[in-house]
């Protein structure tokens, strides 16, 4: 394989391997603030063979500017089924979730991010790095894009990779070890709009450990089926849900399928070990998933801000120690029940348990625990958040001079 010679070395302050929701709003962070970013992904269209369903809760919504036709209408009723098809329907006086048009919104944070100076190197791969000895802290990142590799020096690799994170394996960080898969196909309506809906299913089969869902915006519908991948065969159990259950709540003949989107969803809580003195990770790499829901954008963002702020940081003092005040300890406590929650989810392995456990829910304390569940305005803890650890670290990176 070629290489680039080393006085070609390009320069950045800021490498971020993944153009996901973390890498891109984390590009867009750090440039805006003047620092130098190279955004890496091994897509050649950002856009396509995209990672999530896209559902946004309100906090999120709320607490972030999305551009104009990135967001589908807002959805404020959810229907829970038991394995027999009981149902129990939820209703907010708020808008409660909306589903992103991820395409939409993933290049118009890029289009902003290069607007603030970050460069975007697409259908490119991480390769690993090495310190690099003439900088403090720094290293020298190997990036191949069609056979050649690209040896760029930076001060910080932020690793926004995914749940398989290479850059965390490169780097001596930790990964992820506990997670389940979904998978969903996209359908746009051809004639007309339906009544927005979120329908989530309990069963064994369909959705072991976690649930199956019909997204419905009116517009624009997912069905998926996501659980413990060694308890289904997601595409297997997702032909069968499409045929049997989805059959009986859509009308087929109103839906084209456009895409089928699928992947591994980390629910062991956030990683301890997320930085030292080269990098960092981010987003799914840095394992920032609520364990319960297995939401995990809104995480991208606040995770990504705190980030930010360490990058930031680091970069303006040039002291590469800075970088350890990011540290997934910090969340511990905010992740503990969901953590039980979790456990309590995998105990649950025949369809007569979750019927059980739909029966508790319809009860009224279980109907207070699951608009709890589905409409409470909660996120990822926010960084400015008043937590005296978050605050102490914030307060270690102002004393570094850097805010
Ligand atoms: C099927 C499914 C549905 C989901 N639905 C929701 C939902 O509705 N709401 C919600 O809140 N959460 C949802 N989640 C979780 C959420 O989507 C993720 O937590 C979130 O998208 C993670 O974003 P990310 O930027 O960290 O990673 P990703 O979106 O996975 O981005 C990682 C990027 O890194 C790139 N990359 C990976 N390795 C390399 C490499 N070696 N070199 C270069 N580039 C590389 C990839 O191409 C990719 O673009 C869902 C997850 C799945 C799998």
């Amino acid at each position: 394989m070629r290489s680039n010679s080393p006085e070609k070395l390009r320069e950045f302050d800021a490498v971020i391997i993944g153009a996901g929701l973390a890498g891109l709003h984390t590009a867009r962070r750090l440039s805006a603030s003047g620092v130098s970013v190279l955004l890496v992904d091994r897509k050649e269209d950002i856009g396509a063979r995209v990672h999530t369903t896209g559902i946004f809760v309100r906090k999120t919504f709320e607490d972030f500017d999305f551009p104009e036709g990135s967001l589908g209408i807002p959805i404020s009723k959810v229907v829970l089924y038991s394995p027999l098809m009981r149902r129990l329907e939820l209703e907010s006086p708020a808008p409660e979730f909306r589903i992103g048009r991820m395409d939409v919104l993933y290049r118009s944070i890029l289009a902003d991010a290069n607007r603030f100076g970050a460069e975007f190197l697409n259908g490119a791969r991480f390769a690993g790095s090495v310190p690099d000895r003439s900088r403090k802290g720094g290293s020298l990142v190997r990036v191949e894009k069609k056979g050649v590799i690209d040896n760029i020096r930076t001060r910080v690799i932020i690793g926004a990779d995914g749940v398989g994170s290479a850059v965390a394996r490169d780097l001596g960080l930790d990964t992820n070890s506990k997670w389940i898969v979904g998978y969903e196909k996209v359908f746009t309506r051809s004639a007309g709009s339906a009544e927005p809906r979120l329908h989530c299913f309990l069963s064994a089969g369909f959705a072991p450990g976690y649930i199956a869902w019909i997204a419905d915006d009116g517009k624009e519908c997912h069905v998926g089926v996501g659980g413990y991948p060694d308890r289904f065969d997601p595409s297997e159990a997702l032909s069968r849900f499409i045929d049997s259950r989805a059959a009986e709540i859509l009308d087929r003949n109103d839906l084209t399928e456009t895409e089928s989107r699928g992947g591994r969803i980390p629910v062991g809580g956030i990683l301890k070990r997320i930085a030292n003195k080269r990098g960092l990770l981010i987003g799914d790499a840095a394992g920032a998933v609520s364990p319960l829901t297995a939401g995990g954008l809104d995480p991208c963002l606040r995770l990504s801000d705190f980030a930010a702020e360490a990058v930031i940081a680091r970069t303006r003092t040039d002291k590469p120690k800075v970088l350890l005040n990011y540290s997934g300890d910090i969340f511990e406590k905010d992740f503990s029940t969901k953590l039980i929650m979790r456990a309590g989810l995998r105990f649950l392995k025949f369809d007569f348990q979750y019927e059980w456990f739909f029966r508790a829910l319809s009860s009224s304390p279980g109907r207070m625990l699951a608009r709890k569940i589905f409409f409470r305005r909660s996120s990822f803890p926010d960084v400015s958040s008043s937590d005296p650890r978050r605050k102490r670290v914030l307060e270690s990176i102002d004393a570094a001079g850097a805010r």
